[in-house]
């Protein structure tokens, strides 16, 4: 019961997270920004777009931000 209950809490936080990088992504639409880097405004590389719609950093901006 438990359990299901931690799995439960895992969930409702990832699903919160995807949450607000959709409203972050929507935002970004609305600016007319979405599909840029938010770090370098540097437009994003499309099949990445693709596989993660709500992607905000280029390749090496998340790795500077991963590395920092
Ligand atoms: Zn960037």
């Amino acid at each position: 019961m438990n359990e299901t209950v931690d799995q439960a809490a895992q969930d409702l936080g990832r699903l919160t997270q995807l949450l607000d990088d959709v409203e972050s992504a929507m935002e970004r639409i609305d600016q007319g920004t979405y599909g840029r880097c938010e770090a370098c405004a540097q437009e994003l590389d499309r099949h990445a777009l693709t596989a993660t719609p709500t992607l905000q950093y280029c390749t090496s901006c998340a790795q500077t931000r991963n590395d920092g």
